[in-house]
This record gives C-alpha cells, sequence and structure tokens, in this order.
C-alpha cells in the first residue's frame, strides 16, 4: 500500500488519488487531481485579484498576515491533526518546525516587509547631476510548487512572501500531503483574504507541470534535483524567473577540540529529526582520527534512547513516502556490501504499524558508497574517521551537493574558516540545519542544490521586480554626451577621463 494512489475515476472522469497515514496506514480519503484547466483559471482569478491586492498598503496586507497568526495560534491542535495524520510526525517536532516556525515566518514578514521593500534613494559617483531610485515591485502571479517533508511551512512561507509583496499565488503542494498542504489554504480564508489572491491546486506532477506553463510570473519550487531540472527547463523556455531550493547531502565536520557531547547529540538530531527527511539533514560525517572512537560511542549511545512510533510520546516518527524507504534500504545494502559496519538500526522497525527505518548508525563507509554521494532523505548517519580538518575539508566538498553543512570546534574563528571554504550555501557552526528557521538568513544551495534564495530580505526582494528609476536632477537643454558628436567632444571626454582614472586624485575621487 502507498500513502498515495490512484483512484476510481469520478463519474465525470477527472482524476483522483486516495491518501493513507504513513504511520498507522489509515485512510484518509481522495482528493480530486486538478487538471489543466483547473490550473489555467485559478492563475486567471490571481491575475485579475493581483492589481487590487498590490494597492494595498504593506500595513494592510501585514494586517492579513497577522490575524493569521491569531487563527494558527487558536486552532494548532486541528491543523497538527491533520499535518500528523499525513506525515506521522512527532507532535513536538510538528509544533517546533512547522507551526512555531510559520508564526514566526508571518510576524517577520508582516513587521519588515515595508521597510525592507521601501524605496531607496542613492547618491551617484558618478553621475552628480542624476540621482537613482530603487522601488520594489511585485511580479504579479507566483506560481509555488512545493515537497511533502514539511508540507505546511514550505508551502506556507513562500506563499507569505510572495504576498506580502503585493503578489498574488497559486500554490500547488505535493500530492503526497495535499491536506496540510490545502491547510495554507484554509487558514487565509479564514482571515478573510480577498477571493482569488491565494488559490491551492492539488495534485501531482501533472498540476505541477500545467502550472510552469500557465503563465505565471515566477515559480518557486522546492522538491526533487530532478524535478528542479525539468522546472528550469520550462521556466527557461518561458524566461520566467524560477528559485530552485532542491536536494542535499550536509557533512558535518568534527574537528579534534569539538565539545564532544553537544557534537555527538548535534549529529543524532540532525540527521534522525523528521526521521532524516530533511534537505538540510546531516549525511555524512567526517570526523577527525584523534577523537572519532569516542565521538562515535557517544553517538551510538545517544541513537538508542531515541523512542520510534506512531502514537503517544517518541522522538523519531514514520517515513512519509514509502517509496523512500527503497532509497534507504538501498544505502544501507550497498555500504554493508562494501565493508560498513551498522552500530545501531538498519533496518524496517517490525514494531511499528507503517512506514519506519529505525535510526542508523554507520561507520567504516568509504566515499564511493552511495551513502556518501547519493541524498539518502532518511534516518542514517555515516560517519567517517579522517587524518585532518584539511581531508574532512575535501571530502565535504566533494559532492554534486550544496545546500548546507555543519562545522563542530570550540575554536570559533576556526569554525568560521571552515564555514568559508565548504561550497554550500548554508554552513552551521556548533549547531545543525538551523539556516531554513533563521528567517534573515538568505536560504538556498549552490551546485546542484538549486538556484537562488529564498527567506530573509534576499528572498523577499526575490518577489519582486528591482526596477532603477534614474532622475535628471538639474534640467537645462541638453546633456555633454547628447548629438551632435564632435572632434572637440571627443577631446573633453579624453580630458574627462585622464581626470577622473589617469590620477591618483581622481581615482580617489570616482
Ligand atoms: P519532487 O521533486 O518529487 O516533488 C516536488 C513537487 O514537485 C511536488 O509538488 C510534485 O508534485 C511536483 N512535481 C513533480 N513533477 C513535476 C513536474 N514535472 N513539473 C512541476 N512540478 C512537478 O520532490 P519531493 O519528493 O516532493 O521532495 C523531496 C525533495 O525535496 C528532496 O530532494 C529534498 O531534499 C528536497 N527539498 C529541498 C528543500 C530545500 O529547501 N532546498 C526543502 C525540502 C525538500
Amino acid at each position: 500500500m502507498a500513502v498515495v494512489e490512484r483512484a476510481e475515476a469520478g463519474p465525470d472522469g477527472r482524476r483522483r488519488l486516495r491518501l493513507a497515514n504513513p504511520a498507522t496506514l489509515a485512510p484518509l480519503g481522495e482528493i480530486e487531481v486538478a487538471d489543466a484547466a483547473d490550473v489555467r483559471a485559478a492563475v486567471e482569478q490571481a491575475r485579475k485579484a493581483q492589481p487590487d491586492w498590490a494597492a494595498l498598503s504593506f500595513d494592510e496586507r501585514g494586517r492579513y498576515l497577522e490575524r493569521a497568526i491569531r487563527v494558527l495560534i487558536e486552532r494548532q491542535d486541528e491543523f497538527l491533526d491533520t499535518l500528523l495524520s499525513e506525515t506521522g510526525k512527532p507532535r513536538a517536532e510538528a509544533l517546533a518546525t512547522e507551526i512555531l516556525t510559520a508564526c514566526d515566518a508571518l510576524q517577520f514578514y508582516a513587521k519588515r516587509a515595508k521597510r525592507i521593500l521601501a524605496d531607496r534613494t542613492l547618491p551617484l559617483h558618478l553621475m552628480k547631476t542624476k540621482k537613482l531610485r530603487i522601488v520594489y515591485r511585485p511580479m504579479g502571479v507566483v506560481g509555488i510548487i512545493t515537497p511533502w517533508n514539511f508540507p505546511f511551512i514550505l508551502s506556507l512561507n513562500p506563499t507569505v512572501q510572495a504576498l506580502i509583496a503585493g503578489n498574488a499565488v497559486v500554490l500547488k503542494p505535493s500530492e503526497v500531503t495535499p491536506l496540510s498542504g490545502r491547510l495554507v489554504g484554509e487558514l487565509f480564508a479564514a482571515v478573510g483574504l480577498p477571493e482569488g489572491v491565494l488559490s491551492v491546486v492539488l495534485g501531482d506532477g501533472e498540476t505541477g507541470a500545467a502550472l510552469l506553463e500557465s503563465g505565471v510570473d515566477k515559480i518557486a519550487f522546492t522538491g526533487s534535483v530532478a524535478t528542479g531540472r525539468k522546472v528550469a527547463e520550462t521556466c527557461g523556455r518561458h524566461l520566467i524567473p524560477c528559485t530552485l531550493e532542491l536536494g542535499g547531502k550536509d557533512p558535518m565536520i568534527v574537528c579534534a577540540d569539538a565539545d564532544l557531547d553537544r557534537a555527538a547529540r548535534g549529529a543524532v538530531y540532525g540527521a534522525f529529526s523528521n526521521s532524516g527527511q530533511v534537505c538540510t539533514s546531516t549525511e555524512r560525517v567526517y570526523v577527525v582520527d584523534e577523537v572519532a572512537d569516542e565521538f562515535t560511542r557517544k553517538v551510538v549511545q545517544e541513537t538508542s534512547r531515541l523512542r520510534q512510533g506512531a502514537e503517544g510520546e517518541f522522538d523519531v516518527g514514520a517515513i512519509i513516502r514509502p517509496q523512500q524507504l527503497d532509497v534507504i534500504e538501498d544505502h544501507v545494502r550497498d555500504a554493508v556490501a562494501r565493508g560498513a559496519r551498522v552500530m545501531a538500526g538498519g533496518r524496517r522497525n517490525p514494531e511499528c504499524p507503517g512506514y519506519f527505518f529505525e535510526p542508523t548508525v554507520l561507520t567504516d563507509v568509504t566515499h564511493d558508497m552511495r551513502v556518501m554521494q547519493d541524498e539518502t532523505f532518511g534516518p542514517i548517519l555515516p560517519i567517517m574517521r579522517v587524518r585532518s580538518e584539511e581531508e574532512a575539508l575535501a571530502l565535504a566538498n566533494d559532492t554534486r551537493y550544496g545546500l548546507n553543512a555543519n562545522v563542530w570546534t570550540r575554536n570559533k574563528r576556526r569554525g568560521t574558516q571552515l564555514a568559508r571554504q565548504i561550497d554550500s550555501g548554508c554552513v552551521v557552526v556548533n549547531d545543525c540545519m538551523l539556516t531554513y528557521g533563521v528567517t534573515e538568513s538568505p536560504f538556498g544551495g549552490v551546485k546542484e542544490s538549486g538556484i537562488g534564495r529564498v527567506n530573509g530580505e534576499l528572498g523577499l526582494k526575490g518577489f519582486c521586480h528591482t526596477r532603477s528609476i534614474v532622475i535628471d536632477r538639474l534640467g537645462g537643454k541638453s546633456e555633454p554626451i547628447w548629438f551632435p558628436y564632435t572632434a572637440r567632444k571627443i577631446k573633453g571626454l579624453q580630458r574627462a577621463m585622464r581626470a577622473l582614472w589617469g590620477t591618483s586624485l581622481g581615482r580617489w575621487l570616482s
């Protein structure tokens, strides 16, 4: 049984998907798949609603966001119940990573967008007779496509940023967790967001592909590298901007002077929270020889304390999309066949009813193993012993991914130095993951982990066109560079060039 599978088409012939809880396998009902006509209708409605929405002030748009916080706080249990039914996450984890972070994002942008997107007037270094004004204009209609691992916050967060900037949004959440994605629409409906400003279209890859072709002005995509490539190709054909937040294979570097208790707990949290289904999960550990045994012992001990389950109090939940179990098992099998040792876990959890894989620690791993090369997206922590920090760094960078990374040392300066040398969009020193939750922090990847940044000032500006307005300050009948071109004009320009960049005083002034 899959958590999402084709159901019989309705009497009107429309495609339907049947859903189930990955932790308990309880049925969750069916959804109707939005087709290309539905998507086009949502985009048209958004196009009509957007100008009035953009005409509101930041404070007026912000008030909708602040009202949404109140609804989230009041109805958190109801929202959590839906989220847990589709994902099998521990309640505390879903509260912290989906609901609390949503409140923070809503408040952050409601309060700060006005300042971040305010017009800026800049004095010019050369053309003193002009001034430059930079204004941020909404793009129009933004299409947002999201994955299943954090189905609420990854759908809500870009939606909030796009909306506060004055865009209308058509959101297509993952078919694995459509009910959690739909909550974003329900939340904004509850605060009276004007009709059409936000539509949620449910469906699978076909619905996502239809959104790419629907005439939207930007795509904010979060998902796998394979789909990201298709999204980029289509956006390229339509010449519309896209941000691609894709997969990762995040390295952890443990230096000899690290606080090993903290590092071991950090490794366990970084690898096993959300059952390892986090784009910024710790997926590879490089620990220097001197402390490798002690670090590994502590990691195994911490791992043995984790409680896995489907109900009550537990730490590690289900595998949300059962196909992921095949990847996880394949990585463990491949590693073991090539000489890795299983120090904890290593198999599906037979005591849990649904899809579960035990938190797994591997040692004696080598860099040619799939578990060190490809994204696992599951609760697997491979630990590799290295001779030096330099070797750790070289191996950390020996990957086609570059999303996040973490470095552990008591010497914060050294930690920052190492962080600068890791090829990734984000790095954390003496903590893990985090960056997506630090609202100020631009988040995104390099290499195959993606293009562009979300969150913070940079992310918010990414939902706007930056328009430059250059204003003449003095007037006058003509400008020195305008027609006619004469020999005298050439001499004048040459004199100006020599004065400005041919002398040290000129260079200092310019
Ligand atoms: P996925 O690429 O299979 O699906 C993501 C979304 O794209 C879904 O809504 C899906 O329906 C849609 N889609 C599928 N085919 C499409 C197509 N041809 N055109 C348009 N849309 C299409 O990814 P997934 O399995 O849902 O998510 C897991 C992946 O997401 C992992 O690789 C993970 O690392 C990554 N991820 C990245 C971030 C980040 O911020 N960098 C965050 C979370 C997850």
